[in-house]
């Protein structure tokens, strides 16, 4: 067991410190003050970096800390807290180590005995899990999915029965294969896809995810999914036009009618012969 009393401590200190994720209008007062105090910023993109901190005025030496050269990075970096230095880390945009680098450098810190400390901002988890419609708590964040095929279906089984609510992050040009995998391991639940947040096209696509699939090839730029998670109550007995529906969205997105049928069946307690029945008449 280790305690930190970092308002009362005098030890070096690595700071996570928050950016925004597009509104500048975001950085926070404390995130500024920290960055123009310490010896040092350690930036997953020294060049994304330089305009953030050129906007606000600061002038504090910047290096690389990225992926590629976390391990090696550490080390230095522990160098110049064993020399009484301190350091910022940030990344891109929102917080560092989710979803980026970071977790590497925190735990070598805590092990030689130094603060760490965030600073709190903008999170891109928390904004679009909030205003999704979808329970905000408990939930799970997931990050990226994985990105084959078999992959991602196989983390999606994965999480097919968990309670909570899920989150993922994923990009533009992945979003449509990744819902239509989540329609066919996940069943067709209620998601809120919440693009662009805090910019000039911010956009919360609320319904289910063959309703958000329909139009998911338009969406451009960042973007988060909130997945409802497994509900564990009945679901809702549904009339055979609505079950066929159900039958053709899971065909739509790829399914054999085959298994289309025999997963709908499943899901809402029918017979699966029945469905069969009126799906071939
Ligand atoms: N460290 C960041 C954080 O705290 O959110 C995440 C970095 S990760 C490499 C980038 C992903 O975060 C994007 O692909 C997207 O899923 C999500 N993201 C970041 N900014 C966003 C925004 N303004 N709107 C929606 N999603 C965003």
């Amino acid at each position: 067991m280790k305690s930190q009393k970092s308002f009362l401590n005098n030890v070096p200190t690595l700071y996570l410190v928050a950016t925004p994720i597009g509104n500048l209008k975001e950085m926070t007062p404390r995130a500024v003050e920290i960055l123009k105090e310490v010896d040092v910023i350690a930036a997953e993109d020294t060049r994304n970096t330089m305009g953030l901190l050129k906007h606000f005025e600061i002038n504090t030496k910047l290096i690389a800390h990225h992926m590629y050269n976390e391990k090696q990075s550490s080390d230095g970096l522990i160098e110049m807290l064993n020399n009484g230095m301190n350091i910022a880390l940030v990344s891109d945009a929102g917080y560092p180590l989710i979803s980026d680098p970071g977790q590497v450098l925190v735990n070598r810190v805590i092990d030689a005995g130094y603060n760490v400390v965030t600073i709190n901002g903008p999170s891109a988890i928390l904004a679009a899990l909030c205003a999704s419609g979808i329970a905000a708590q408990p939930f799970t964040f997931v990050g990226f999915l994985g990105s084959s095929e078999k992959e991602c279906k196989k983390q999606l089984e994965k999480w097919k029965n968990h309670e909570e609510t899920l989150i993922f992050y994923e990009s533009p040009h992945r979003i449509e294969k990744t819902l239509k995998y989540c329609l066919t391991v996940l069943g067709d639940r209620r998601m809120c896809l919440a693009r662009e947040l805090t910019k000039k096209y911010e956009e919360y696509l609320r319904g289910t995810i063959s309703e958000v699939l329909e139009v998911v090839k338009e969406c451009k730029g960042e973007m988060v999914i909130i997945m409802e998670g497994c509900k564990q109550e009945e679901q809702p007995t549904l009339s055979m036009p609505d079950l066929l529906k159900i039958v053709d969205r899971y065909v739509e997105a790829g399914m054999s009618a085959k298994d289309a049928i025999k997963k709908t069946a499943q899901e809402y307690g029918v017979s699966k012969n029945e469905i069969y029945r009126n799906y071939v008449s």
